[in-house]
């Protein structure tokens, strides 16, 4: 038995005759960029976020770069965000020419809103924050809005593992200015490609994102600011539109059922599961426990013997890839001691909603039955 992190042909099996239908559509009508199949799904999309807009972009790294471009972020300027990411939320920060600052992690593996606090309490001259509602969690959103509030800050939300994700009844989205996410097929809305959006409430930020991903043109032939080739496909906006985005609440329903049965299931003193916030409904992109750093490579080979794929999310640190020391630009507070924790002990178990229970009780066994 072998329980893959993500069963894809699983997904292609189910939605199969909707994507097929879709390309259908898009190839019938012979309108292959930015056409109506665009336009319905960034409108779906808002919907589903709890957004006013959507703009279809290449990829999430786009969505996040476009949407600090639009809050007006420039060369110099510091954005406050986390060590512990997808590499590309930093370097949607290095693309737009902003200097990166990096504050530790807390005890669930989300930016540190105490830390971030300090930090601009001690540099007034900070006014960008881009948080990442990483693994799926949702970030404490009342503390990050008064936080947005008290420094005058522009937000940028990185959604691309939370869409969906709620603090206390709230929806991820709702505190940034902008917030971005990404198709890549692992993420919980995945595209069989490369994709992403930016989602905004304000209408002037919106219209900035659509002309900058279309080379910075309003009209056609009018390009008024420096923009970029980043929109979203035709083709893939019709998938998902009519296949994965109907599908999506029901897989973060499952995404949920299947975090249950790991909470409840779970019992190796030497795996310890990572609490998540404690007001957030998360949408739990990954399942992460963590391990001792000295036992991770036998954790990890016992449960690769088992036939489960599991990940590690991150193991290195961003401030510590080498394109930062390129780069150049970048500020460190502090050891990130938390930040360190995870990069050494972190385990993503699969969490994909196409596994079955007996493949999820299969897990679980393998990591109980673990003899470290
Ligand atoms: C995947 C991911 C991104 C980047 O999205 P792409 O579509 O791959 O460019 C950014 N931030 C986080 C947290 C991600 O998980």
């Amino acid at each position: 038995m072998k329980i893959l992190a993500n069963p894809f042909v699983r997904q292609w099996e189910d939605t199969h005759s909707d994507v097929v239908s879709a390309v259908e559509r898009v190839g019938q009508s012979g309108w292959y960029i930015l056409g109506p199949e665009v336009g319905q799904f960034e409108s779906d999309l808002a919907t589903y976020a709890g957004v006013q807009h959507g703009i279809g972009c290449a990829s999430g790294l786009d969505a996040l770069e476009i949407g600090l471009r639009a809050l007006g972020v420039k060369a110099g300027d510091r954005v406050l965000t986390t060590p512990l990411s997808a590499f590309a939320t930093t370097l949607a920060v290095m693309r737009a020419g902003a200097t990166p600052v990096f504050v530790d992690v807390d005890p669930s593996g989300l930016l540190d809103l105490d830390q971030a606090e300090a930090y601009f309490s001690a540099h007034a001259d900070t006014r960008f924050c881009l948080p990442v509602h990483l693994f799926g969690h949702c970030l404490d959103l009342e503390r990050l809005e008064a936080m947005r509030d008290r420094y005058e800050l522009n937000v940028v939300e990185d959604c691309a593992q939370a869409i969906g994700a709620e603090w206390k009844g709230r929806r991820a989205t709702s505190v940034g200015q902008v917030s971005g996410t990404s198709f890549y097929p692992t993420k919980n809305l995945g595209a069989l490609g490369d994709g992403g959006a930016m989602l905004t409430n304000q209408g002037d930020l919106a219209e900035v994102g659509r002309s900058m991903r279309d080379y910075g043109q309003t009209t056609k032939y009018e390009h008024v600011r420096y923009g970029m080739n980043s929109r979203l496909d035709e083709l893939h906006a019709a998938v998902m539109r009519t296949s994965t985005l109907p599908r999506l609440a029901g897989w973060t329903e499952r995404r949920r059922t299947i975090a249950r049965r790991y909470q409840s299931g779970l019992d190796h003193p030497d795996v310890r599961v990572v609490p998540k916030p404690v007001g957030s409904e998360s949408v739990w992109h990954l399942f992460p426990v963590l391990v001792t750093a000295e036992r991770r490579d036998g954790f990890m080979a016992h449960l690769t013997a088992a036939g489960v794929q599991a990940g590690i999310h991150y193991p290195k640190l961003i401030p510590e890839q080498g394109a930062l020391e390129g780069y150049g630009n970048f500020h460190v507070e502090g050891a990130l001691p938390m930040a360190r924790r995870f990069a050494r002990e972190e385990v993503s178990l699969p969490a994909s909603p196409y596994l079955r229970d007996d493949e999820i009780d299969a897990v679980i066994a393998a990591v109980n039955a673990w003899k470290p």
